[in-house]
């Protein structure tokens, strides 16, 4: 019988920093992941030469002192190929031709979106005073023993929307502007809590980072760092049922049939996913589960990643958003139309260092229901139907992007796309869901769940809790392991 102080269920970036914690603090732990790779949604993939990521592109916050920059040191990540995004330009963004540009740190940032809106920019200080506040604090916030004050907040009760419209005076070029990197979360003018705009918003400004090579190398090298510190991780090792003995869960269970035991059990897969793996339970209540899997969760992405003839276009060391004429905050809404109205262009690094770009990948949001037709099928054998919406919706993109970077389309070697139905079924991202449960202000307290679970010993973590992302799930890591009674010091 294999016996543990903690199996951790899935090999994502936040089962991996819970796995990385533990055995840091001397605990005997495991991790089980069902696919034949580790990493979840930070998996890369390769197509002749290059290297396409997932579900990673960009990390902010890594400069010296900075949040992301803290638990990285803490994780032994700091060494990787960090590269630096352009000071003046990290992100572009184009919205109805017209472009701006989001400039690296506070100041800089509130300067030069000053310069479009010179009108605005006491305004525009204050916003940047208010994202340094909240990246300074939110990861106390999140912390906290009591939430019952973080719940009354206006970080976290107000919606992103109320907030920018009344400080621009509802100025809908500024708010367009401010919101013009809205593509990392879901943008929905009634719900989408401030603390989620601010805080991704705010990481960014404070410092933008692309990886070289991808960021399976984030996986790779905590899954190196948990081994040499005695923890193991098991791929092809499908939990199938998580089973509760007199004082919790008492092991789980994969799907070669064998019991892995536990004194306690992380689960780092979606909530919902995680109790339909608990048939019987003394401790969870048909309500619980009831709120649990109805939760709503976020849009998907289609992706086309592209690979790009040699040495013709040229690496840009910045991202771009280009928007139609719709404004950002709409953009949920034209999704339904199936129309383009909002991408995000990111270019990939590698290790050529030539001044051009090999590949780059083109995102945009979809909605997961619009797959259902197809969502029985397997990777591969979904139908001519499915390969000609795919083509159709890449050439959309291409001619989309087109518009604004004609040098684009001369450039196209190979195009390579996936959808919500690909994230499901290679990545696991549950339902095709880019950043799992929507964060709900107005229903903040069944959005935004805690570690624990009602069953003692079984704790979730991960991009469904707190906040999406790598810096997000980073910090959700260390707050599942606090709840667990581990002592965490972060320098
Ligand atoms: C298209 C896209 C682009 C993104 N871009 C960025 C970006 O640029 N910057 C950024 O900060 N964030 C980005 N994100 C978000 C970020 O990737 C995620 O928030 C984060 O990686 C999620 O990590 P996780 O640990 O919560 O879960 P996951 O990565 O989903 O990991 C869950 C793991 O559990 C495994 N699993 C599932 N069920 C079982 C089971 N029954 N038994 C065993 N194992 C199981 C899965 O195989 C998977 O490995 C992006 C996401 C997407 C989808």
């Amino acid at each position: 019988m294999k016996r543990y102080d903690c199996i951790i269920i899935g090999s994502g970036l936040g089962g991996l920093q819970c796995a990385y914690i533990l055995a840091r603090s001397g605990r005997k732990v495991c991790v089980l992941e069902q696919g034949e790779q580790i990493g979840g949604a930070l998996q890369t993939f390769r197509r002749g030469k290059s290297v396409f990521d997932t579900g990673f592109h960009y990390v902010g916050g890594l400069d010296h002192g900075q949040p992301l920059n803290k638990l990285f040191d803490y994780f032994d990540l700091l060494d990787l190929p960090w590269h630096r995004l352009d000071d003046n330009c990290f992100d572009e963004i184009i919205i109805d031709g017209k472009s701006y540009k989001y400039a690296m740190g506070y100041d800089n940032f509130a300067k030069v979106i000053s310069s479009y809106f010179p009108h605005h920019s006491e305004k525009l200080h204050i916003y940047t005073e208010f994202l340094k506040e909240v990246n300074e604090n939110i990861f106390t916030s999140l912390q906290r023993e009591d939430s019952s004050e973080l719940y009354e907040s206006k970080l976290f009760t107000c919606s992103a929307y109320d907030y920018l419209n009344e400080l621009f005076d509802g100025d809908p070029e500024i708010i367009n502007v401010l919101s013009g990197a809205s593509l990392k979360f879901e943008a929905d003018i009634k719900t989408l809590p401030l603390y989620v705009f601010a805080q991704i918003n705010s990481s960014y400004i404070s410092s933008s980072w692309r990886l070289k090579g991808g960021g399976m190398k984030i996986a790779l090298k905590l899954a190196e760092s948990v081994k040499l510190m005695g923890g193991e991780i098991i791929t092809n090792a499908e939990v199938t049922e998580i089973a509760e003995g007199d004082k919790g869960v008492e092991y789980v269970k994969v799907n070669t049939g064998e019991k892995y035991y536990a004194d306690n059990f992380i689960s780092d897969i979606h909530p919902a996913a995680t109790l339909s793996l608990i048939n019987e339970s003394r401790y969870i209540r048909k309500i619980y589960r009831k709120r649990i899997t109805s939760l709503e969760n976020s849009f998907g992405m289609f992706t086309a990643n592209i690979r790009l003839k040699k040495d013709m276009l040229k690496y840009r060391n910045n991202n771009i958003y280009i928007y139609s004429n719709i404004p950002v905050w709409q953009i949920n809404d034209s999704l339904e139309r199936n129309e383009i109205n909002g991408v995000l262009i990111s270019y990939s690094l590698d290790d050529s260092d030539n001044g051009f770009a090999s590949a780059i990948d083109i995102l945009t949001p979809v909605r997961c229901n619009d797959f259902e037709s197809w969502k029985e099928s397997k990777v591969m054998r979904r139908g001519a139907d499915y390969e000609t919406y795919k083509r159709e919706m890449a050439d959309m993109m291409i001619d989309f992007v087109g518009r604004y970077m004609p040098e684009l389309k001369t450039c196209v070697d190979k195009v390579y796309t996936s959808t919500p139905l690909t994230y499901r079924d290679y990545t696991s991202t549950y339902m095709g869901s880019a950043y799992g449960i929507k964060k709900d202000c107005n229903n903040l307290m069944q959005t935004m769940l805690t570690p624990r679970t009602p069953i003692p010993n079984l704790f979730m973590t991960g991009q469904n809790l707190n906040l999406h992302g790598i810096l997000g799930v980073s910090m959700t890591s260390v707050v599942t392991c606090k709840s667990m009674g581990i002592d965490i010091n972060l320098k």
